[in-house]
């Protein structure tokens, strides 16, 4: 048998993402919407779905739902690209505007699929890490701007896996310090309630990242979008997958979205639970949550990854970052219902307390 040559060297030393998702009562590590959609929202979403030809393709840039996302938020269908969730636009990104030659400015601990794609892509990376509480440094950022190689960066606001917004004056100031693409990736901006979309009319240079999975409980389906200037939207949707958006999402999502309103009690709920989290997790000795304006929160304490053990064997999925870089002994908690996080908090008191 011939062995197979080795794959593209951009390949080595990378790790196929694998978020350690396995099966819990308590489902904390992914940030997902802890509510699946409603019984009255599915009958109409599977009466929708009935409706789908299957043997033709789908419209391939979807664009009744295109159009429901732009009116919404004041756009014309050309300032709207949808994806196969918010990860597909992220690799299109990489894609349209990084590549061998080319500079991604990564601002670490961030969402680790964006090194990712860029290495994939031949895109160097360059990096500002975050100061030691985690908030951006914003003069070395702009200072690593003014060299003038950076082709695109990623704001994450809120950001994951470490929980608080991009100030709005920074994200303006990054705006007019370069004409590198700026992605604020806004995938949890329901639970910040604070979005920069107000300056996509200004600066052609924005693109704002959001997603389904998050505050839609549209995990499961795969689907995200991107509001940005046309010229932006054009040149992404040259290296987009040919029909990545399937008919069954899309008429999944035009649903969802048409309903939007009434995932807002959820959002409220959780929102609420956040704080309470937080400062049942500022009770606990030892333990250290770092703010947060999404749904999760990130906390620090002695021995994490053995906690993580033991509140796994308790029933209680979190996720483990203790090993990651910048982020030693943090773990990372989603908002569930209130009856998950009473678990969550029960079974980190008696972890904090030794009863392992
Ligand atoms: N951006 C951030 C910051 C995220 O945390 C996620 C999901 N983990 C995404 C983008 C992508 O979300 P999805 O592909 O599910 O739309």
């Amino acid at each position: 048998m011939r062995s197979v040559r080795p794959a593209a060297p951009q390949l080595a030393g990378l790790e196929p993402y694998d978020p350690k998702y396995l099966p819990a009562c308590a489902l904390l590590s992914a940030n997902e919407n802890p509510r699946d959609v409603g019984e009255k929202l599915r009958r109409e979403i599977m009466r929708e779905v009935a409706r789908v030809p299957l043997n033709r393709y789908p419209d391939p840039l979807a664009n009744d739902l295109r159009d429901l996302i732009a009116e919404a938020n004041g756009l014309s269908r050309e300032q709207v690209l949808v994806g196969n969730g918010g990860d597909e636009l992220l690799f299109d990104v990489a894609l349209a505007w990084g590549g061998p030659g080319r500079t991604f400015l990564n601002l670490p601990p961030t969402f680790s699929v964006y090194e990712a794609n860029a290495r994939l892509t031949g895109t160097a990376v360059a990096s500002v890490p975050r100061r030691a509480d985690f908030s951006i440094d914003e003069e070395a950022v702009l200072a690593r701007l003014a060299e003038g190689d950076v082709d695109y960066l990623v704001i994450t606001s809120p950001n994951n896996p470490t929980g608080a917004l991009a100030r709005e004056e920074f994200v303006l100031s990054v705006l007019d310090a370069t004409d590198a693409l700026v992605v604020v990736d806004e995938a949890y901006f329901e639970f910040s309630r604070r979005t920069v979309r107000p300056y996509l009319a200004q600066h052609e240079n924005l693109a704002v990242l959001r997603t389904f999975s998050k505050a839609f409980s549209l995990a499961g389906v795969r689907m995200g979008y991107l509001l940005a200037g046309e010229r932006v939207v054009r040149e992404l949707a040259k290296v987009r997958q040919p029909y990545s958006v399937d008919a069954v999402s899309q008429a999944v999502a035009r649903v969802v979205y048409e309903n939007r309103a009434e995932f807002e009690p959820g959002i409220q709920s959780i929102i609420e639970e956040r704080a309470r989290v937080a400062e049942g997790l500022r009770a606990i000795p030892g333990v250290t949550p770092f703010p947060s304006d999404a749904n999760y929160v990130l906390f620090r304490m002695e021995d994490a990854s053995s906690a993580w053990e033991a509140l796994y064997a308790r029933g209680v999925l979190v996720r483990d970052f203790s090993r990651a870089p910048y982020l030693e002994g943090c773990l990372r908690a989603s908002i569930g219902t209130p009856e998950e996080n009473d678990a969550f908090l029960r079974a980190l008191r008696e972890v904090a307390m030794g009863k392992c």
